[in-house]
């Protein structure tokens, strides 16, 4: 994975996150593979991951 800040599946799901750390690069979680794999099937939009975060 390129750098977490420009990659706008961890922009949208892992800057939320508590355990988030700028110089992670490689490390994704299940969650967050769930989520990713949820928005590329478009079973999930991007509104929907902000909402729910609100
Ligand atoms: S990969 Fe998972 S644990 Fe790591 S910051 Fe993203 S959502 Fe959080």
């Amino acid at each position: 994975m390129t750098k977490k800040e420009i990659n706008p599946y961890v922009t949208l799901i892992c800057t939320h996150c508590e355990f988030y750390k700028e110089d992670d690069f490689d490390l994704e979680c299940a969650a967050f593979k769930v989520l990713k794999t949820m928005l590329q099937n478009g079973r999930i939009t991007p509104v929907e991951i902000k909402d729910a975060l609100k």
